[in-house]
């Protein structure tokens, strides 16, 4: 059964026919670390932290961060915790922060850009303290994941930050390993590169609330145009193809980590589209796993291709259960 009624199941699921698919939360507090677990879920697929710098008129040192992610990395012994850094920008005020006056906030200066740029100090902050509380901790795994990232130079200047990071904790005699490293694919840039991506990077997480707004010129939350950001346009589902068709044959994983992964009336089209792991808000955690289980590859596969090949949303939408 799906919906609110489903099960919770604290193993792991695969689908009908054996493909492990990974159903990890997303998380915007260390409260709902607690309860994500409960419902069952493998791990944490986003951790967004911007909780620790809002609502407050400085930002949070380093140990005041260690303690929040070692917390996280703790609560999922056996899993994954993907942490997301800083993903500020003109639309979120942060007094502190010194945040532009910007005509269109969503895209300008945010995520990786100010990390890379006005916030590096705070990006530095936010790694040394991820990495020490991996450090500490003999249980879980830390990946490390990179906001709203375009090009190939943000990546490879955020790696050279992470590998500093590393070398100056271990000359501080911490014993800091390099984590998973990966971005967020939530750009048109971002899909349509992710083939050069590939050589970069541990994984692929899709933010489809970003993704949905950038490929359709639809701003989220806008609810005039809402049916043109809907997941279900063709366009977006070209765009999650492009990028697992990048990652295709090599070691780089994709999940998604936008709203689109928590709705198990689209989980079969995502297994098909080549997703592995899927993160959402915890409460539906029991529901997709749910309905992980209950698919044949093949079918899902061939669901894919469909809707890949449909020319409107309305056809996208005939397809699905
Ligand atoms: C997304 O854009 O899909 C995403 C998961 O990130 P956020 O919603 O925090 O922008
Ligand atoms: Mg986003």
């Amino acid at each position: 059964s799906e919906g609110t009624e489903a099960r919770v199941r604290e193993e792991r699921v695969e689908t009908a026919d054996g493909r492990e698919i990974e159903v990890a939360a997303n998380v915007g507090t260390p409260a709902e670390l607690g309860p994500a677990a409960d419902r069952g879920a493998d791990g944490i697929g986003l951790f967004r932290t911007e909780f620790l710098f809002l609502d407050r008129d400085d930002a949070p040192d380093e140990a005041e961060q260690y303690e929040t992610y070692k917390r996280a990395i703790e609560t999922f012994p056996e899993g994954r915790v993907v942490v997301r850094t800083l993903d500020v920008g003109g639309d979120k005020p942060v007094p502190y922060l010194d945040l532009p006056d910007e005509e269109n906030p969503f895209l300008g200066e945010r995520g990786i850009r100010r990390s890379l740029g006005p916030d590096a100090d705070l990006f530095e902050t936010q790694l040394r303290a991820l990495l020490r509380a991996d450090a500490d901790t003999d249980v879980g795994s830390l990946a490390v994941m990179l906001p709203l990232v375009t090009t190939v130079e943000e990546i490879a200047a955020a790696e050279t930050v992470l590998d500093r990071v590393v070398e100056d904790l271990r000359s501080e005699g911490i014993e800091a390993e390099r984590p998973e490293f990966g971005v967020m694919i939530e750009t048109p840039a971002a899909a349509f590169m992710a083939d050069e991506f590939v050589s970069h990077v541990d994984f692929f997480s899709i933010g489809t609330n970003d993704l949905a707004q950038y490929v359709m010129a639809a701003e989220r939350g806008n609810d005039a145009v809402a049916d043109l950001g809907d997941f279900r346009q063709p366009a977006v589902l070209r765009a999650i193809d492009a990028t697992t068709t990048a990652a295709e044959g090599t070691d780089v994983w994709v999940g998604m980590c936008g709203e689109m992964a928590g709705d198990p009336a689209l989980t079969e089209l995502l297994v098909g589209l080549g997703l592995t792991e899927l993160s959402m808000s915890a409460v539906t955690v029991p529901a997709v796993k749910e309905r992980v289980s209950e698919i044949d590859t093949a079918a899902a596969t061939a669901l894919a291709e469909r809707a890949l090949a449909a020319a409107s949303r309305d056809e996208v939408i005939d397809l699905l259960p």
